[in-house]
Formats: C-alpha cells, structure tokens, sequence
C-alpha cells in the first residue's frame, strides 16, 4: 500500500507512530515546530570547563511496563543509548548522556524534519491538506496523526469537531524547571532527590549528565499557581529555595524554562480518529502523565489509520 502520511510532532508519540507505520510498510514523513528532535524529552547543553555537560529539564525518566515499550528500551540498554536510572521498582531509565539521544537513536530509519509549524488541517475529497507555516505552503495528504499537547491540538482540529470534542476533555498540570550547576560537587551528594508529597515549593531534583549540572522541578500546585509570573522573580524565589536545601554550596543559576503543559492532569476522552476522514490524534492526552503513555498512543493511532485504509479499500 503507498500512503502518503503526515505526523505532527516528532515527541515519543509521533515517534511511535511512525514507527508503527513502519512495522505495516507504511512510511511517514515527522515534522515538528521545534529546533530539536524530542518534544518534551528534552535536553540542554553547557559547557563546564571545556567539557559538553546536559541538563534533563523535561521528562527525567521513564518506565517500561508494557512488552513493546519494554521490548524497546532493553533494545536501546543493550545499545548503550539507553540506561537504568536510580534502584527502582518498576525500573525506570533515562537516555545514556541525554534524553534526545534516546528518540535519536529511535528514529534513525524514520523521515523526520523539525522547524516546519503546521497551522492548518482540512480535508479535502478524499486528501488531508495541510497548512507548513514555516515554508508557507501546502501540501497534500493520505492520513494525518497529529500529536501536540492537547490545547495546541485543538487550534489545528477546527474541520474536526469530534476530535476537538475529545481535546476538549482533558487538562494539563504546568511545571517550572529550573537548571542550576554546583562549583564544586557537595560531599554525599545524591543525584536525584525526591519531594513528592512533602512540604515547599519542589517535586523532583535531579543531576542530568553528571553531577555538575541539576534541574530542579516545581510541584504542581506551585507551577499551576505561578507559571505566568515574571520570571525574575520565579528566578529569585526558586533559586532562594534550592540555595537552603544546599546552604554549604556555591550555585550558579543557568536557566529557567517554563513548560505550560507539562504533565497530564485528566486524560481527554472521545473520538482518537475522525469518524469520516483519516485525521488522527496521539499524545499523553489520552493515555497517562508520562512518556510510556504517550508511546502506546502513537501506536494506537497507526493501528486506527491503518484499520481506516482497510476498510476504504
Ligand atoms: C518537566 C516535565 C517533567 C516530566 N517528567 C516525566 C518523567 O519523569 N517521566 C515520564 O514518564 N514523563 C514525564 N513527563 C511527561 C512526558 O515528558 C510526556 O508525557 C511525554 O514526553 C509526552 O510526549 P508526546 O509525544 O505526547 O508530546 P510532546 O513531547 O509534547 O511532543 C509534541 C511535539 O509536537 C510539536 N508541535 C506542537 N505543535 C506543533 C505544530 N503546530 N507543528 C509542528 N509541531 C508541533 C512540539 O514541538 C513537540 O515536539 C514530564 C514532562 C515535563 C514537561
């Protein structure tokens, strides 16, 4: 079968889907708004001496609970771009240097391309026609499985009102990160900390490609109550409170990077393919908080299109 087959969003989950695409002899053409591959598996570099260090300030680990994620990640282990995180049960993993190496190392045989922002979907007889703001133009297609977090999904789908029903249902917690490096490496220093459930303003703390480099995370009632502030002073406020927890240390603040739509708070419910056309959506939205979630969606979404050429035939 020769599809021609648009993914928005080169994320864990257009990965997945494209890959599933794959497994079907379907190829797919990923595109994605962003400089870099991964959406919210990201990562960012500084330079430490003259050394490459990399901060994690999005998603910090991941689980393999279900075989085919599991069936990936120990393929990735094994390959050395993927390792164990921490002593935990279920497992958790992280992306050997960086968490962008993981979804590089995945997407090697796919067709992707970032820096192209789709603005536009409708449909058109039989062909989706899609909207590349960055190249301003349009181009044509079979299928579309589009993964944006669920509120920037919706601006695309205004000529598919069932799937803007479904996006319509869930919502997002925020999260503040905020990337700090130590002078000199604290003695007994761990390389995560975990403030899930205790009091203050932090979730989650953990060191990225060594020990130097740290992202601290906010907890959700402080990142959804703050995240529009100035950010001199979330700056000034985060940074007071990570220099008590490490009161002996020199600190150096780095960055802060605001994520609107960070972890799922309701997952959105309905419609994952458009009732008439070959327009699907993918993404955490509709499974869970987290990256394995996002994965099984994309693979969801491939086996609907798939179904969907099917039974047109
Ligand atoms: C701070 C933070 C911490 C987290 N911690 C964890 C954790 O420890 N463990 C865990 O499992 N999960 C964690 N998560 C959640 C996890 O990162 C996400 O659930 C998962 O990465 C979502 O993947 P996705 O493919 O659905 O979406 P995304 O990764 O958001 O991918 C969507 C992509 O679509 C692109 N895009 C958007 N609009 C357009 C457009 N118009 N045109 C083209 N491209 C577009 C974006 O640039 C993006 O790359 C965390 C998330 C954050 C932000």
């Amino acid at each position: 079968m020769s599809k021609k087959i648009l993914i928005i969003g080169s994320g864990i989950a257009g990965i997945s889907s494209s890959l599933k695409l794959k497994s079907y002899g379907l190829n797919s053409l990923i595109v994605d708004k962003g400089k870099f591959i991964g959406g919210r598996l990201s990562t960012r570099e500084t330079k430490i001496d003259t050394n490459s260090s990399y901060f994690f300030h999005g998603a910090q680990f991941f689980t393999a609970k279900t075989p085919r994620f599991e069936k990936i990640i120990n393929m990735g282990v094994k390959k050395k771009y993927i390792k164990e995180f921490g002593n935990f049960y279920p497992k958790r993993y992280r992306g050997n240097k960086t968490m962008r190496e993981f979804l590089l190392n995945l997407s090697k045989e796919l067709n992707v391309q970032q820096q192209s922002k789709i603005t536009k979907i409708i449909p058109s007889n039989n062909k989706i026609n899609v909207f590349d703001d960055s190249k301003k133009k349009w181009v044509s297609y079979d299928a579309v499985i589009s993964t944006p977090p669920a509120p920037q999904n919706y601006h695309l789908m205004n000529e598919f009102p069932l799937l803007q029903k479904t996006l319509k249902t869930g919502s997002y917690h925020a999260c503040i990160a905020i990337m700090f490096s130590f002078e000199q490496i604290p003695n007994e220093l761990k390389n995560y900390y975990d403030f899930y459930k205790k009091p203050g303003i932090f979730s989650w703390m953990a060191a990225g490609s060594d020990l130097h480099v740290w992202t601290a995370h906010t907890n959700e009632k402080f990142s959804d109550l703050n995240y529009d502030k100035d950010k001199d002073f979330l700056k000034n406020k985060i940074m007071s409170n990570i220099k008590k927890i490490f009161f002996n240390s020199k600190i150096k603040f780095h960055n802060l990077h605001i994520w609107k739509y960070a972890k799922v708070a309701n997952k959105c419910l309905g419609y994952q393919i458009d009732p008439k056309y070959t327009v699907a959506i993918a993404g955490d939205f509709l499974e869970g908080p987290n990256v394995e979630s996002a994965f099984v969606s994309g693979e969801k979404a491939a086996d609907l299109i798939l179904n969907r050429f099917e039974s047109n035939k």
